[in-house]
């Protein structure tokens, strides 16, 4: 499932490609991608509107056009946005599509295609249906994401915030770097990983952590983004970079997935439970369960 760095690195690359272009179609194959909106509303609302750029806010992409006008788009669990252009396109004699090299996606899996100026489209595939789209003013902007938490690289993510987000929470601490009300962009794979190289028993209750504890997550949630960001994302099923390329973080994953390996640091095994809900993966014997805390009152 892509999560800040895969959508980091898809907003990077296409930024350059996509600025300055114009949208000459947004063709919406899939009306759950664009509901409540009708396909043919948003395609009419966006046609001929000019790119000015492509960035992220926690795990959306904001496509943003002219006229004071953002095009959000949510990846979701098996969401991939990439540039196509000439052969890379279409094998219709397969019934398949094809591009960009080695990727292949079926036809079925195109959501969304949106054609620019210069012929070049940019493609929404998604086989599980869950991403989706829709158009705001700028404006609205701050009120829709009232409720999405701090940018982890913003200087608003300090030590001292993740301790007041973390106060008096008994939510153990893999579920409470899921929210996406407190921490935007961190999900399942880089929860794991920042846990690890924190040495934070995933079980731990959020408000137990003591401030040396929350330096470390802080700095190891940081860290394990930007090692994402640099190996241009998590390819461990669906995700795709914006050229359809693999990225390559998933070679450096220190306990994500390795079950029963051996922990990089003791060589004991690799454990694997479920925290509400997601699979999550640690090392009993480096990563410490804290004991929850008495709240203490403010001053
Ligand atoms: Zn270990």
């Amino acid at each position: 499932m892509p999560e800040l760095p895969e959508v980091e690195t898809v907003a990077r690359q296409l930024e350059p490609e996509l600025e300055g272009h114009r949208i000459e179609e947004l063709e919406v194959l899939d009306a759950r991608w664009s509901r409540p909106v009708p396909p043919a509303a948003l395609g009419d609302a966006v046609r001929g509107a000019t790119i000015e750029g492509l960035g992220r806010r926690g795990k959306y992409l904001m496509l943003a056009l002219d006229g004071d006008r953002t095009l959000v788009m949510h990846l979701r669990m098996t969401g991939n946005l990439v540039l196509v252009e000439g052969d890379d396109i279409l094998d219709p004699a397969a019934g398949r599509l094809l591009y960009q090299g080695e990727r292949t996606t079926e036809a079925r899996h195109l959501r969304a295609r949106c054609v620019l100026d210069d012929g070049r489209e940019l493609w929404f595939t998604d086989p599980r249906r869950f991403g989706e789209a829709f158009l705001i003013d700028n404006a609205d902007l701050p009120a829709r994401f009232a409720k999405l938490g701090v940018e982890p690289f913003s200087p608003e993510f300090t030590p001292e915030a993740l301790g007041g987000m973390a106060a008096g929470r008994t939510a153990p601490l893999k579920s409470f770097l899921l929210d996406q009300s407190r921490i935007a962009g961190v999900g399942n794979i880089y929860a794991d990983e920042a846990l690890y190289r924190a040495r934070l028993h995933p079980l731990s209750p959020a408000g137990s952590m003591k401030p040396e504890h929350r330096l470390a997550l802080r700095d190891a949630v940081v860290d394990v983004l930007q090692m994402g960001i640099d190996a241009g994302g998590s390819s461990i099923d669906d995700y795709r970079d914006g050229r359809g390329e693999k990225g390559t973080m998933q070679e450096k994953f220190l306990v994500h997935t390795r079950e029963g390996q051996p922990c990089p640091s003791c060589e004991g095994e690799i454990v694997r439970i479920v925290v509400g809900g997601r699979s999550t993966y640690f090392c009993p014997s480096c990563q410490v369960k804290l004991r929850r805390r008495p709240r203490r009152r403010a001053k």
